[in-house]
């Protein structure tokens, strides 16, 4: 099994020699780190100013001492970013516009330097390496026309690589990104879960066999009921990465033994949080990811919660890195939704849909209709009548929530099929059920009887 190439570019950033990095090299490098972000938010930022305050850098002796420090929130952000920003307006070299997946909510704007780009660029070069190689050639599905956006900068750092770019953005038809990835020679793709299974899905799918080696699917959860259909179509291997643009993009990818993500420890420190009480929590045990920048200028963050739910593992990766593996991200804290005093989780309905051969992409929604829980669930399908409505009820079945619900008479659902083009997420948005029936409750207090 091959090491993650990650291990020897970290080591490089760090400044050890490559083969002898050691988890104490790694531990210790990130403490002092850790100090020196601590202490430039303190003295640029007047967010962290007031929120450190009591905070003196050189006294953050250990991790535990770290642990102790405030979170930052999203909410944060959104309510006045201007306030983290650690440089002059002038180096500002990129703000980035992240639309809130709710129905309410602010947008959050993120800044970057133009080393704070570097740093993300440099980490794509190395980080893809887990993937293709010089002389291999990239379909780029995701936006890269700014200068600076995602595919941008996923471009440039294949080109260290030596890798060719193939910069395509996001498939508004699944067909023209198939006969592009036929006619430029493509042998691997990067791109949004449902859009390539969209290309896996359409009759023309069938060209890309054997053509495609590797694809990485890029959000912030991917289900893996849509791997599986990639690996069986076009036998490749599929690989998943962990990132968020307030991480500078990448925070870790899967090595070509396709477990855990390695993570991208140079850059970012990790931690795994109780979401409840803030506390650590021991290694192995699942809770909410919260990470903090290590070599960032721009904007540094400092305990940032990421909403999202994983947890470190313990064991060895069998490509024998030191570096630390995180599971891969299965839901969010937000995506959580309660129906029939059960969880209900928008990953559980991706893993029973997505196997449906037929299904392209799908949208739930949570009502209240005459006092019952009412789940509507429209799937896109490349053309009309394709799903047999018997067997997708009897498969959402097996989700616990609808059972119960069923059981207890207090859900109602209704499946729908339409061939429309579905509002794409752009790869920011996080899939989730739309629940309204809060909303509902709240304009006259009472409910439906
Ligand atoms: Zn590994």
């Amino acid at each position: 099994m091959e090491k993650t190439p990650l291990e020897d570019w970290i080591a490089y950033k760090i400044g050890i020699r490559p083969g002898s990095l050691s988890r104490e090299a790694i531990e210790q490098y990130q403490l002092a780190r850790i100090r020196q972000t601590v202490a430039l938010a303190k003295e640029k930022s007047t967010f962290y100013r007031e929120k450190l305050s009591g905070v003196n850098p050189i006294k953050i002796m250990d991790y535990v001492q770290f642990s102790k420090l405030p979170f930052t929130y999203p909410q944060d952000i959104k309510e006045n970013p201007l306030r983290f920003v650690c440089v002059s307006p002038k180096d500002i070299d990129r703000i980035v516009t992240l639309q809130s997946s709710g129905t309410t909510g602010e947008p959050k704007r993120l800044f970057f330097t133009k080393e704070d780009q570097e740093l993300t660029i440099d980490f794509f070069n190395h980080g893809m390496r887990n993937l293709v190689g010089p002389s291999d050639r990239v379909l780029i599905l995701l936006p890269w026309q700014l200068p600076g956006s995602v595919g941008d900068l996923l471009r440039i750092g294949l080109k260290r690589l030596k890798a060719c770019p193939l910069p395509y953005g996001i498939v508004q038809d699944p067909e023209a990104a198939i006969a592009a990835a036929v006619e430029s020679g493509a042998n691997a793709i990067v791109g949004i879960p449902t859009q390539v299974l969209g290309m896996a899905r359409h009759r023309k799918g069938k060209e890309l066999a054997g053509r495609i080696k590797s694809v990485l699917l890029s959000t912030d959860y991917v289900p893996q009921a849509i791997c599986q259909v990639l690996k069986e179509q076009w036998g490749c291997k599929v690989f998943n990465h962990y990132g968020m643009t307030e991480m500078g993009l990448g925070g870790g990818v899967q090595c070509s033994d396709l477990l855990a993500y390695h993570l991208r420890e140079a850059d970012l420190y990790f931690e795994i949080v109780d979401p409840e009480t803030g506390q650590l929590l021991p290694e192995g045990e699942l809770g909410e990811i919260v990470f903090t920048t290590l070599t960032r200028q721009g904007m540094p963050l400092i305990r940032y919660r990421t909403g999202d739910v994983s947890r470190f593992i313990p064991e060895n990766c069998p490509c024998g890195t030191i570096l630390r593996s995180m599971e891969v991200v299965k839901q969010r804290i937000s995506g959580k939704t309660i129906l029939a005093e059960t969880d209900f989780l928008i990953t559980e309905l991706d893993e029973v849909l997505f196997s449906i051969n037929g299904i392209l992409d799908y949208q739930s929604t949570l009502a209240l209709t005459g006092g019952k829980d009412c789940l509507t669930i429209e799937v896109k399908t490349e053309r009309k009548n394709k799903i047999d409505p018997v067997a997708m009820r009897q498969v959402l079945h097996t989700i616990p929530a609808i059972q119960q619900g069923l059981e207890r008479g207090t859900l109602e659902v209704i499946v729908g099929e339409s061939c429309e083009f579905m509002p794409i997420s752009k790869g920011t948005a996080k899939r989730m059920i739309l629940d309204t029936r809060e909303q509902q409750q709240r304009p006259s207090g009472i409910q439906h009887s």
